[in-house]
């Protein structure tokens, strides 16, 4: 197999001959067939967040057909088209796994980051945590909804049921949720960077009520917000767009200091949360709404050795929707 490996944090990726491997027990190998990019593998490669595995090939986005089953797996074929997602494994024995709430495992395992990922040409996944894609829609555009729509479907879910919501960097996951919150019937608010007219424009032609800079306050107070942007800055702004007793959920994974703010802004029952990762039941429930929606996901693909242009251009904010990449 050939993957793009990080063999530093802080160094590109590399191009490199490993040799194939075969599946443990529970496990299954896939042939890639494509992979999305998502903050997150910026975050891996810039060394944001503690102890990755090392070296790791990151992606954690991956479409691709199961080609090797190991011992023990039951409910899943050869041929068969599967989608893996950032959550990798988990214990089934910790408080939160028991609890149904395996998104908070205690030792859990994470595609593309401390488990090798899908920026490579075959991958091996823990059987249980393959999500079945059917043959329905194209490779490429299913990818994103891997972690740009769970995690998007989980924060969406945690935002509540409120009208008005506004959505903090309309990225992958910003365009993948804005539809999924219009199909449920409310009005989607995106803020995207001062003066980035282009990716408000891409926001109004999704449909979105309103588009404007993250500085500038929504024609009317939100319901709920949602932060995807890594800035702390939007915190203490979406808390200020907000209407009495609304939630501000904030779902990346890494984010940059939130600066101090006046008590206020949180006041009036205002709450303040973050999602991690996801559960399997998310993906479950997420990847099976996609065909009622029909969701249009913007993608621009690159070629698999071409993943640190695509890491690259999605740091400068270089296209709209969503980076992927094809073996
Ligand atoms: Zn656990
Ligand atoms: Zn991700």
């Amino acid at each position: 197999m050939k993957a793009m490996v990080l063999n530093r944090i802080g160094t590109p990726l590399e191009w490199t001959e490993l040799p194939d491997r075969q599946p443990s027990s529970g496990e299954i190998r896939i042939k890639v067939l494509a992979c999305g990019v998502c903050r997150t593998d910026l975050h891996v490669v810039d060394g944001e967040l503690p102890d990755p595995k090392s070296p790791i090939i990151p992606g954690h986005e991956i479409v691709g057909r199961i080609d090797a089953l190991g011992p023990g797996v039951s409910g899943l074929e050869l041929g068969e088209r599967v989608g893996i997602p950032w959550l990798g494994h988990t214990c089934g024995v910790c408080s939160y796994c028991h609890e149904q709430r395996e998104n908070l495992c205690d030792a859990p395992l994470f595609t593309g980051y401390t488990r090798d990922g899908g920026f490579a040409t075959a991958v091996i996944a823990d059987a249980r945590f393959a999500f079945p894609l059917g043959e329905t829609g194209s490779d490429v555009s299913l990818a994103p909804l891997l972690c740009a729509g769970l995690i998007g479907w989980r924060s969406l879910k945690i935002a509540g049921d409120g009208n008005r919501l506004g959505i903090y960097g309309f990225g992958a996951a910003g365009h993948i949720v804005a539809q999924v919150a219009k199909w449920q019937g409310r009005d989607v608010f995106a803020f995207t960077r001062p003066g980035d007219t282009g990716t408000q424009r891409f926001a109004r032609s999704l449909g979105v009520t309103w588009a404007g800079g993250s500085d500038e306050m929504p024609p009317e107070p939100l319901d709920a917000a949602i932060i995807y942007a890594t800035v702390g800055e939007l915190v203490p702004q979406a808390l200020m767009a907000v209407r009495k007793g609304a939630r501000v959920v904030c779902a990346g994974i890494h984010m940059s200091d939130i600066p101090g703010f006046p008590y206020r802004l949180l006041w009036e029952e205002r709450q303040l949360v973050s999602v991690a990762n996801l559960t399997r039941q998310d993906g479950l429930d997420s990847l099976g709404l996609v065909p009622k929606i029909g969701i249009t996901v913007k993608t621009t693909v690159y070629a698999l050795e071409q993943a640190n242009k695509a890491l690259e251009d999605l740091r400068a904010g270089r296209f709209d929707g969503a980076a992927v990449l094809v073996p």
